[in-house]
């Protein structure tokens, strides 16, 4: 089977499961953003994605989303961990941040940004921060500093089920914390949740961004 026939048969089963997911919670399917994670795969097969008219595309690295936003033109999603030596980069080729989680690195953000950014903030579902994602209160914190932007745009929250708790006991509480949030931040309705092993789940739950690799692309 050609690399073409390949993807294009994952990705029509990725769609049919997102379909029926969004079908079973009431949702337009339209409503739900498939963003293909592309890291550690080459441009060739984010060029495939595009034939078959997938146009966003997500990075966790900046050096690789640099390059590969540079050679493939579409929606560029960054969704790593945020190291702030490399905000500046990060800023001139995404044009939404998934994982916005501290403070400072929005200053940053605020300051050398040469285009507006789409802007979504990481949430820590277990309060453990190796996986990245703020507490509570520094979500409304930092929540409040990027709604006062006049540049940026405050989308909404984003989380990874953390390791130790299932699926639905992370998505439902993420839903939780999101519908807190809403009623103090309205603008921010968009919910970023899913990845290959649980975005039926997350999409039951309110997901209206999902963010897949491996079902699409095969194992890393
Ligand atoms: C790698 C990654 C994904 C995609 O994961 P798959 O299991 O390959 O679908 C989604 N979100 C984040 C934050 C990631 O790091």
């Amino acid at each position: 089977m050609t690399r073409f026939n390949e993807i294009a048969e994952n990705l029509a089963e990725v769609q049919g499961r997102i379909d029926a997911s969004a079908k079973m919670s009431g949702r337009n399917v339209e409503d739900i953003t498939l963003i293909a994670v592309t890291k550690t795969f080459p441009v060739s097969d984010i060029e495939i994605l595009k034939e078959l008219g997938i146009h966003d595309f997500g990075e966790n690295r900046d050096a690789d989303g640099a390059e590969k936003a540079r050679m493939v033109s579409a929606q560029w999603h960054f969704q790593g961990q945020i190291q702030s030596n490399k905000i500046k980069s990060i800023c001139s080729w995404s044009h939404v941040i998934h994982s916005l989680d501290d403070a400072r690195h929005f200053e940053i953000i605020e300051k050398f940004a040469s285009h507006p950014l789409d802007i979504f903030l990481q949430v820590s579902l277990d309060g453990a921060d190796n996986r990245g994602g703020a507490n509570r209160e520094a979500l409304y914190q930092l929540a409040s500093l990027v709604q006062a932007s006049s540049t940026h745009r405050l989308l909404g929250l984003m989380a990874v089920a953390p390791l130790g708790q299932s699926a639905p006991e992370a998505f439902t509480s993420l839903a939780q914390i999101h519908q807190e949030f809403v009623t103090e931040f309205k603008e921010a309705t968009f919910l970023s949740a899913g990845m290959s092993g649980d975005f039926e789940e997350a999409i039951l739950h309110g997901a209206t961004h999902v963010r897949i690799g491996s079902s699409i692309l095969g194992s890393r």
